[in-house]
């Protein structure tokens, strides 16, 4: 399928600074990169616009979302919309593939969000930092320890996204606790150990699939401080390895 032609308008209003203009050459770019993504072709086959994924969507119900308008940008090739729905829409889906499994077209709307939100983070844009940023703190505790959360971050204040449930979650937490290996009670440093070796094998690999480049691109401080912490696990993993040669 070849590019819509371009249209009078070439430039669009970027939302994320207000007047400054898209150039056209920026909007192709972005397309490209999903265009091109390895699973592209294997989540749009075309589109009927019947909108039954829009139907089951539950992401669809409650924001200025709909996963039929997400292919049809896409398989219409309409640079700025798809662009313009990078900015905040394509965050709203709860990436629950229900849409996929009822798609006539066997497309995957799920999917290629996914594909999409990659680029928003490998163009650094404004909203995948956005969407990201709530959950630094637990990205460093996972990246620095191996871990999610350590058992006094389970609290109701801690997530309150969890509605009215997490009530169930803080009620036994000293129950909780007790499940969890005692040196790492009343800790933030690490719910049970992951040792030295796993933790720089998972740096590795991060490093080697280009999770750490892409958290660069988001942000660039939490990619510092973890970067220093796994040089020094690095370190002390080596200095590990120098004593059982000695
Ligand atoms: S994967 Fe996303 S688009 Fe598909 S049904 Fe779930 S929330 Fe909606
Ligand atoms: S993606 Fe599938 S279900 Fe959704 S509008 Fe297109 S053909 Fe219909």
């Amino acid at each position: 399928m070849t590019h819509a032609a371009p249209t009078a308008r070439a430039l669009i209003a970027d939302p994320v600074s207000g007047d400054t203009p898209v150039p056209e050459a920026k909007l192709e770019a972005v397309f490209n990169d999903i265009r091109s993504h390895p699973l592209y072709d294997q989540e749009l086959y075309g589109c009927l616009n019947c909108g039954i994924c829009t139907a089951t969507c539950p992401s669809a119900h409650y924001y200025d979302y709909s996963p039929r308008e997400i292919v049809q940008l896409l398989w219409t090739e309409n640079l700025e919309g798809i662009y313009d729905a990078m900015q905040e829409k394509i965050w709203a889906c709860a990436q629950c593939y229900t849409c996929a499994a009822r798609c006539p077209f066997h497309n995957s709307p799920g999917g290629l969000v996914m594909i999409m939100r990659e680029v928003a983070i490998k163009h650094s844009m404004q909203s995948a930092k956005d969407a990201l940023r709530p959950f630094t703190r637990v990205l460093l505790k996972v990246i620095s320890t191996g871990n999610q959360l350590a058992p006094n971050m389970i609290t109701k204040d801690a997530f309150p996204d969890w509605g009215p449930n997490v009530s169930k979650i803080d009620a036994p937490l000293d129950l909780l606790r007790k499940a969890i290996p005692v040196p790492t009670l009343h800790t933030m440093d690490t719910a049970w150990v992951v040792n030295l070796k796993t933790s720089v094998e998972l740096y590795t690999i991060w490093e080697a699939t280009g999770v750490l480049d892409q958290l660069e691109q988001v942000d660039e401080n939490l990619f510092d401080v973890i970067s220093d912490v796994m040089d020094e696990k690095r370190e002390e993993y080596q200095e590990w390895l120098d004593e059982q040669d000695n």
